[in-house]
């Protein structure tokens, strides 16, 4: 019997051994392709002997120093390194430890920046409803899963909901792109003024929506107008890259590709590569000058932020991706992945959608075709593919949801970055048979 408290403990998981490149090898020597990453984690695979001998120099040298005493070179140099290549005017890193960290240290720094201000009526934080953002209190209360939150009612955060940018589903079959991202700033717009603008702090979104939904991303000028609604009621824009950033999209922060720049975003999974538990809040200068000239203490820490370990493997995972290019190939890679899965899947009777940015694709499935009608939610296809795929061989993201009383099964794929032209096939043909 067990004595680690598992997530799914009805569940008889294969016990991960090993890994190597773009596999993990189970206790039983069986192999499996890692076409997620875990959950878009493992960016360079497993065992990249540059990381592993980055963090046993860093371990030796000094694993840990505590950040009320001392900062570390390895720490300064990460967010030197971060800072160097942000969105413009994210010139300040708070470390943390992973991704539900990051956004509570988002949402924070954005409440304690009005705070400072004396506008202490900003406290409504508006999100969409196709969303998750993590499963500590703060970060719950954000995201847009009513089941995830229901068990845990009243949460910390007052916050609100608007429609998620999903144009499979939601973008009219007369509207252009233009029309559709403008109705939904106009929504954002109208949420905003029914709460009174002197009480919202911020919106938070995914830039391309990950985990409840498969790898969504944006219509063209969909956040240019979102920014545009922000900066006229003066509200904060967190843009949530946990997922989708540090080069998942073939662009080291997905944003880059809208063409904007928001006051905090959130980095995770892809930063460590899964080498160590890291995360990251990107903070404007305006919000880091006002918090450092008004009570010059954030009031948020943890015990490991800035772990000298932890830094010293992202940084060298960071390196590793500049110096082989490996954002090319991701693009490269990206593109014959879905190429490839809309060929195979062009007549599909139950494949409804194939989208995404990058290595960060998302399939959505569907009972029906022509009307886009969602499988039962008690089929649980998508756990079912995830099964069917660990059979195979194949490591995939299920997520099954519903959004306004429509149910959806998506599948993610998020294949390590050093992937070549043959491993996106032996995917796709593994994912096939899974299917
Ligand atoms: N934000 C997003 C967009 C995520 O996808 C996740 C994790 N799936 C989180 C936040 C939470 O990250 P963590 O699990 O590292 O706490």
């Amino acid at each position: 019997m067990s004595h680690v408290f598992h997530r799914l403990p009805k569940q008889t998981l294969p016990v991960a051994v090993s890994g190597d490149g773009i596999e993990l090898i189970d206790a039983a020597g069986k192999r499996y392709i890692d076409a997620c990453g875990g959950a878009a984690v493992s960016c360079l695979g497993h065992g990249h002997p540059r990381v592993v001998a980055a963090l046993t120099r860093q371990a030796q040298q000094l694993a840990y120093a505590h950040t009320s005493f001392f900062t570390t070179q390895v720490a300064e140099e990460l967010a030197d390194w971060l800072s160097a290549r942000a969105p413009q005017g994210l010139d300040h890193v708070y470390f943390v430890s992973g991704g539900s960290e990051a956004v509570e240290a988002a949402l924070k720094l954005a409440r304690q920046y009005f705070v400072e201000r004396g506008e202490t009526s900003r406290r409504h934080i508006i999100a969409r409803r196709q969303s998750y953002h993590g499963n500590t209190l703060g970060a719950l209360a954000i995201g847009g899963n009513a089941w995830r939150r229901e068990p845990f009612l009243p949460l910390l955060i007052e916050a609100h909901h608007v429609s998620p940018c999903y144009a499979y589903r939601e973008q009219r079959a007369d509207e252009t792109e233009e029309a559709f991202a403008q109705r939904l700033a106009d929504e954002l717009e109208q949420k905003i003024l029914q709460l009174g603008p002197e009480t919202v702090a911020a919106f938070v979104a995914e830039t391309v929506v990950g985990a409840t939904a498969g790898a969504v991303p944006p219509v063209r000028e969909y956040f240019k107008k979102i920014r545009a609604v922000c900066d006229r009621y003066g509200v904060l824009l967190i843009l949530d890259e946990v997922m989708s950033g540090m080069g998942r999209t073939g662009y080291l922060f997905a944003c880059t590709e809208d063409g904007i720049a928001p006051d905090l975003l959130t980095i995770a999974k892809g930063l460590g590569g899964g080498y160590q538990p890291i995360g990251a809040t990107l903070v404007n200068d305006r919000i880091y000058r006002t918090i450092v000239d008004g009570s010059g203490f954030f009031q948020h820490g943890h015990t490991y932020i800035g772990h000298a370990t932890a830094c010293a493997a992202a940084l060298e995972v960071q390196h590793v991706i500049e110096e082989d290019r490996l954002l090319d190939n991701v693009r490269a890679r990206g593109e014959q992945l879905r190429t490839l899965l809309r060929e195979r899947h062009a007549s599909h009777p139950h494949v409804g959608d194939i989208r995404g940015r990058g290595l960060f694709i998302g399939v959505e499935l569907v009972a029906d075709r022509e009307t886009k009608q969602a499988f039962e939610p008690g089929l649980k296809l998508h756990a079912r593919i995830k099964r069917e795929a660990m059979a195979h061989g194949l490591m995939v993201y299920p997520m099954g949801g519903t959004i306004d009383g429509v149910h959806g099964d998506h599948v993610l794929l998020a294949p390590p970055f050093i992937c070549s032209e043959s491993d996106i096939e032996r995917i796709v043909e593994r994912f096939d048979r899974a299917l």
